[in-house]
This record gives structure tokens, C-alpha cells and sequence, in this order.
């Protein structure tokens, strides 16, 4: 196959796998050169997406996660993981007590 995936960026080492945080593909990962952004001479501008294009669904949720998780300090981030957790124990209980038991 003449139109495989590139696996050497122009440079000749292999890329990196990146995460992207634009508005419009917010998490969704890409393949690009080791040496863009840095302070290296010449990069190539080698770039390939990793991840298929997300539905606009998914994004408008991870934007929203995003800008929840940049406003909050780290603490309340924490705080916030341990509610996120404490409410899905609680839901697994409710439907566990919610199951009417066969005797
Ligand atoms: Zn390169």
C-alpha cells in the first residue's frame, strides 16, 4: 500500500502521540513532530489525526468538563472526583436495593 500511514515524520524520527485541546477536536489525539514547538531548527509540519473525528455531542462535554476543571483549584478538583464517585456508589445502591429479592 503506497498510502499507508507514516510512521517516520519528515524529519526522519518517529512521531509523537499528542493531544489536541482546540475548541474543535478537544481531546482527540494526533501524530506530529517531535521537534514542533520546540526550539528545535526546522521542524517539519508532519501531522495526522489518531483518533477519529469525535461526534459534536462528545466535545460539547468535554468542553464543558474542560472549562469546570480550569476554573476549580486542584483541592476542589479533587473534591469534585470524590462527589463524582460518592454519587455513582450511591446510584449502584439504589438499584441494588431497588431489585426486588426472590424468596
Ligand atoms: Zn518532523
Amino acid at each position: 500500500m503506497k498510502y499507508n500511514r507514516r510512521l517516520v515524520c519528515l524529519c526522519g524520527t518517529p512521531p509523537i502521540l499528542k493531544i489536541s485541546w482546540t475548541n474543535d477536536n478537544p481531546g482527540r489525539r494526533f501524530l506530529g513532530c517531535r521537534h514542533y514547538g520546540s526550539l528545535f531548527q526546522n521542524p517539519c509540519k508532519f501531522f495526522d489525526w489518531y483518533d477519529p473525528e469525535f461526534p459534536r455531542q462528545a466535545n460539547t462535554v468535554i468542553l464543558g468538563l474542560l472549562k469546570k476543571t480550569n476554573k476549580q483549584e486542584k483541592q476542589l478538583k479533587c473534591r469534585w472526583m470524590l462527589k463524582l464517585i460518592l454519587g455513582i456508589n450511591l446510584i449502584c445502591n439504589l438499584k441494588n436495593h431497588q431489585i426486588p429479592h426472590v424468596h
